[in-house]
């Protein structure tokens, strides 16, 4: 439920309906607006339907059901969109913001190559994982802690803020305190004692769609890490399994268009993992941008033939240079800008 203060309520009223809603057993999330104060309030409304009361106390304007099963995540709730700061990087704003790096941390060499690369063409966060969520468990797995360290030397040579994974709570301060941003990967969208764990983590947390999650869940998934008092959480879409063998997920555009409407959270796109081959990465990313994404997350190596995980997804730099140019007139033609 929504309560929605009138205009000119005051401050006594504000306090009086948050506590009405607190002693009906529910969360109160208080948003304080311009115009006007909305209050969330948190909670399973079927068993305590006595909310709708507090409609009736003084300064409310009206109590509205939502229809979305999400709530922090909803526009219905917060309306102007969020822009989050990831390690001094503003995302959801009028800046296209682009995060690359490759697929794994490798060696101290490889990675501050491969970050070298992303900040010479103009990439705003470098990407790597250190925990790595393989389908064998005969793949490689990351280098763990040494790999967080590797990511925190690339990060101090070039500027760039780390966005690396996190795939066991245990794990959640150790990488908190290497990570700029906490990514949750499409496997974990849905491990709740993970959303948990971030949601009480201070960094922000890039949640990435699950391989078969409709966008209603991945809403809800990014609702648990918002419930536990983490307000910053960007979206990633990055493709849904069908059943087409030629790319390695769909890459679901339209999801982009879909969560801006009814979320209010920055959301980016993978079109490495999305696509699963470099050579359709470029125009997935020039469509990304169109549809609407706040920005892109991809794989950069700086030689993929010799990369340990997903070579055959990530750009060498010069392809990575050229994408970053062809972004400048995509988004400007949808009323984005750029500061490459
Ligand atoms: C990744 O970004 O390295 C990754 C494993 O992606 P996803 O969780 O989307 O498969
Ligand atoms: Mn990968």
């Amino acid at each position: 439920m929504i309560i929605v203060m009138e205009k000119g309520a005051s401050q006594e009223q504000i306090q009086a309906a948050i506590e009405r809603i607190e002693s009906l057993g529910f969360i109160a999330h208080p948003i304080i607006g311009v115009e006007r104060t909305v209050i969330g309030a948190i909670g399973d409304e079927r068993d305590k339907p006595m909310l709708q009361q507090v409609e009736n106390m003084p300064g409310v304007e009206r109590a509205v059901p939502i229809l979305q099963p999400y709530k922090l995540a909803s526009r219905e709730l917060h309306h102007e969109r969020s822009m989050i700061e990831v390690g001094g990087v503003q995302v959801g704003g009028e800046l296209i913001r682009v995060i690359g790096g490759p697929c794994s941390v490798e060696t101290p060499e490889s990675i501050l190559a491969s970050a070298q690369a992303v900040k010479a063409a103009g990439g705003h966060m470098l990407r790597g994982g250190a925990y790595k969520p393989r389908t064998s468990p005969y793949s490689f797995q990351g280098h763990r802690e040494e790999g967080l360290k590797m990511l925190q030397a690339a990060k101090e040579a070039t500027g760039l803020p780390i966005v690396t994974e996190l795939m066991d709570p245990r794990n959640c301060e150790l990488v908190a305190r290497y990570a700029d941003m906490i990514q949750i990967g499409a496997r974990n969208m849905q491990n709740f004692q993970l959303l948990t764990e971030v949601g009480k983590a201070k960094k922000p947390v890039l949640l990435k769609r699950g391989l078969a999650a409709t966008i209603t869940e991945w809403l809800q998934a990014a609702e648990y890490i918002l419930s536990e008092g983490n307000p910053s959480v960007i979206l990633c879409e990055r493709g849904i399994r069908s059943f087409g063998t030629e790319t390695r997920n769909v890459l679901d555009l339209a999801a982009v268009a879909v969560v801006k409407r009814y979320s209010h959270l920055p959301v980016l796109v993978d079109p490495s993992h999305g696509t699963g081959d470099y050579h359709y990465v470029h125009a997935m990313s020039l469509a990304a941008i169109a549809a609407g994404a706040d920005g892109i997350m991809v794989e950069v190596h700086f030689d993929p033939q010799q990369a340990w995980s997903d070579g055959s997804q990530s750009l060498r730099p010069d392809k990575f240079a050229r994408l970053m140019n062809d972004l400048k007139p995509i988004a400007k033609a949808v009323g984005r800008a750029v500061d490459w």
